[in-house]
């Protein structure tokens, strides 16, 4: 195909998809959370359950398959080519090759598009036509990047007390005070300001991978140190919050100020004005079973997080993202992940607490009517759970030897823990995937019901 017939078909698939949004018939579904809360599993399952929809008996809370109005659905390329495909593939390849094994986590931006032909229920349509189609974008994005939304409104001066003040915080000050003594040190030496900042910068980076992944910390900014995408490498990142203790080189702040200002304005702003202001749906998953296991420090700051990064869907009180974007979700779904390390009656449980961690952020939603509801789901479910003669719940799956284990279900708190439960602590299983070629769809819990919320008014 010429260059100039590609360009025609992208111009003309644009049009479409101009279209199919004005006839209500085209949806962009982002699914977002923080790093390891589960995203690419969600999005892997979500797929599978679509396009294995047929003869899936697994799907009964999906209308319009059990409804049998579904007549198929199709992965079709993006005309989206500046942005990942998102690798179902390669999702697929792994959790079903021998050994099965996890996909590999988010990183960037990536989004896949499938197209979902169904026969009408109602109105008109159905009387006319058969067949209808549904397009179906998924996009998935890191939720750190949200809780840059923030940095926004502060100056680097700002950013750096409030971040100055969050460091002084009992295990934070331990993190950072070796990197707090190479910045004294650095201020000293007098060395090239370009390479001591990039060396600062480096380092203020893997402090907050440790916050991440040896403390179990959320609410970390900026969030592309931590998932840089295209970004990794790059000058742009060479900054970090000034510690206020300190008193910065006259010759430190310009540098430091317009790298700030620069990952404001080229880095934060264009993703909310490129991708967030297209999302007509959202689902934000959080992973509360990790969070308590790690304990109440963690769980207190996945809290914080979450209220932060939801305020990017606050487009009532926040004029700086009414300024930017001019938002569309109008369905947002709160869900609890990894339900298959818990039985089915924890379920309850799971959703309970997610609601008390995010109640500030329902009142928003509700503020701006925009619909959401709480979910507990697995994308891709790993243990069976099951019951003993003598009553005990238990969850049968394989550990990462590909041993067969069962163990007892551990139980998940409805509200807060109190500072007993604390003390006992929390633990749930670590189950490796185990698949063979070729199985699909893989098991999942609550997709149907999930789908059905964020699809189900679009396919009626
Ligand atoms: P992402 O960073 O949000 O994309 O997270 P992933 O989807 O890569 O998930 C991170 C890890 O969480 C995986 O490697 C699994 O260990 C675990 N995980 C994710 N989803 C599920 C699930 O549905 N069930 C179980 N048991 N584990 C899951």
């Amino acid at each position: 195909m010429s260059r100039t017939d590609k360009l025609t078909r992208k111009v003309s698939q644009r049009a479409r998809d101009l279209v199919d949004r004005g006839l209500d018939r085209h949806i962009r579904l982002a699914v977002t959370g923080l790093s390891g809360a589960g995203k690419t599993a969600l999005l892997t399952g979500m797929l599978e359950q679509l396009l294995y929809a047929n003869d899936n008996p697994t799907l009964p809370y999906l209308n319009v398959h059990s409804q049998q109005r579904l007549h198929g659905v199709r992965l079709v390329p993006s005309p989206n080519w500046s942005v990942a495909r998102f690798d179902y593939e390669a999702a697929i390849n792994a959790l079903t090759s021998e050994p099965s094994n996890w996909p590999q986590s988010t990183r960037d931006v990536a989004e896949i598009r499938v197209e979902i032909n169904y026969k009408p229920s109602r109105g008109l349509a159905s009387k006319l036509s058969d067949s209808r189609r549904l397009t179906l974008d998924l996009v998935d994005y890191p939720g750190e990047w949200l809780l840059d939304l923030p940095m926004l409104d502060q100056d680097y001066n700002d950013w750096s007390q409030q971040q100055s003040r969050l460091a002084r915080q009992p295990l934070r000050s331990d993190i950072f005070a070796d990197w707090h003594q190479r910045v004294e040190n650095s201020i000293r030496n007098n060395d090239d300001i370009d390479k001591t900042l990039r060396r600062l910068a480096n380092d203020y980076q893997q402090q907050l991978q440790r916050c991440k992944n040896e403390f179990g910390l959320y609410f970390l900014q900026p969030g592309r140190h931590l998932l840089p995408g295209e970004l990794a490498g790059a000058p742009a990142l060479d900054f970090f919050p000034w510690p206020s203790h300190l008193t910065m080189p006259e010759s430190w702040r310009p540098v430091l100020e317009s790298k700030y200002r620069y990952y404001q304005d080229k880095v934060i702003k264009p993703f909310y004005k490129e991708y967030f202001q297209n999302y007509n749906r959202q689902v934000v998953l959080v992973d509360v079973l990790s969070a308590l296991q790690a304990g109440e420090n963690a769980l207190a700051e996945l809290k914080l997080a979450l209220n932060e990064l939801m305020k990017s869907f606050d487009y009532g009180h926040n004029s700086l993202l009414k300024r930017l974007v001019a938002p569309q979700i109008d369905k947002v779904a709160l869900v609890a992940a990894k339900a298959d390390h818990v039985a089915p009656p924890q379920h309850a449980n799971m959703r309970q607490l997610l609601a008390q961690l995010m109640q500030q952020s329902s009142q928003q939603l509700s503020f701006e009517r925009i619909q959401y509801q709480l979910f507990a789901t697995a994308g891709v479910a790993v243990s069976q759970s099951g019951e003993r003669p003598d009553g005990t719940l238990v969850l049968d799956g394989y550990d990462d030897t590909g041993e067969r284990v069962r163990i007892k279900a551990p139980q998940v708190p409805a509200t807060w823990p109190s500072s007993q439960q604390w003390q006992q602590g929390f633990a749930y299983p670590r189950f490796h995937p185990h698949f063979s070629s070729g199985q699909s769809p893989l098991p999942h819990i609550r997709l149907d019901q999930l789908l059905e919320f964020l699809l189900g008014d679009k396919l009626r």
